[in-house]
């Protein structure tokens, strides 16, 4: 057989946008440890490109929804909750509890400023805050856009959540439910559990909501915060930026995820390739409305267009 028609086996498990160099791949060949190269490097070193090209082509379309056929429901031996359950309690952990703004003296408009001293504390207001229905700062207790989540298929995770909806910057979006159990219990998911306070996380692997299902990306449009509500802290999730209907909602996990290295396939132009890995840059979301800067405005391109849906080889 004519040497150059052997076929080289390696394995294609990421690529990142350079903003220095150009685009690489992160390529494991055999039981090599993994390396990042350029289309350059691949093509002086490899002949066969059918691998690569098969891999165009499941990038071609992105990470649009495929049809689920299949009717798997992804709530499938979870339990879906309402609200957290509570297996652990920190009695020495301080929390801060809400008192009386001052907001209807200082005119604010909703609470939801520096200047409202719930806020200011990570705190929501109670149903007796002075400015009334004008108190916005009461998401977790009064704000419910689960019903316009969805968890979707994609192509490249297991699952994923979509919006139904728009949400504007800083936005509420949902809260992250599951049973809270201390950080030092041995029997807590390393994957879907999330800090909450001092020593308590919020484990959902089996009892949840959609939020378990947020997907991890490079420059994530969303983002977890903390709130004290009722002298007990509940994670939420707010938008970094406009989010549009239709858009996966995703995070970022950080870089105490896992203990085991796991691949990113979030294709944003400064992925860490490894989910909590180092990335090829920081990326600001306050500073996106700023047109001035190179990057900004690279990365601006890279959303309009979409440069993950046509990766050229
Ligand atoms: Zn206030
Ligand atoms: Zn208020
Ligand atoms: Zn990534």
């Amino acid at each position: 057989m004519n040497q150059l028609s052997v076929s080289r086996r390696y394995k294609i498990l990421t690529t990142r946008i350079s903003m220095n160099s150009q685009r690489q791949f992160l390529l494991k060949r055999g039981n090599c440890k993994a390396q990042w190269l350029t289309v350059e490097e691949i093509e002086s070193r490899y002949q066969n490109l059918n691998n690569l090209n098969e891999f165009r082509e499941k990038f071609r379309k992105g990470f649009s929804i495929i049809p689920d056929n299949d009717q798997i429901d992804p709530f499938e031996n979870l339990i879906q909750v309402q609200s957290n359950c509570y297996k652990f309690f920190d009695v020495n952990e301080c929390i801060p509890t809400a008192s009386i703004c001052n907001c209807k003296n200082n005119n604010s408009s909703d609470c939801l400023n520096e200047g409202c001293e719930n806020f200011s504390r990570g705190v929501e207001c109670t149903p007796l805050c002075l400015m009334g229905d004008d108190c916005s700062n009461r998401h977790l207790q009064i704000i419910n856009n689960e019903k316009d989540l969805d968890v979707f298929r994609t192509k490249q995770y297991n699952w994923g959540v979509i919006t139904d909806i728009d949400f504007h910057k800083d936005d509420f979006i949902a809260e992250y439910k599951g049973i809270v159990q201390s950080c030092y219990d041995r029997t807590i998911s390393q994957i879907y559990s999330m800090d909450l306070g001092r020593t308590s996380v919020i484990d959902a692997s089996r009892w949840c909501n959609a939020t378990r299902f947020l997907n991890h990306c490079c420059i994530p449009n969303a983002q977890s915060n903390l709130r004290a509500v009722d002298g007990l802290w509940r994670l939420a999730f707010f938008a970094l930026r406009k989010i549009e209907a239709n858009e996966e909602i995703t995070i970022d996990y950080g870089k105490s995820y896992s203990q085991n290295a796991e691949i990113c396939y979030c294709q944003a132009p400064n992925c860490a390739g490894i989910i909590g890995g180092k990335k090829e840059f920081e990326f600001n979301p306050n500073k996106w409305n700023e047109p001035s800067n190179e990057q900004t405005q690279f990365l601006k391109r890279f959303f309009a267009e979409k440069l993950w849906e046509t990766i050229p080889i």
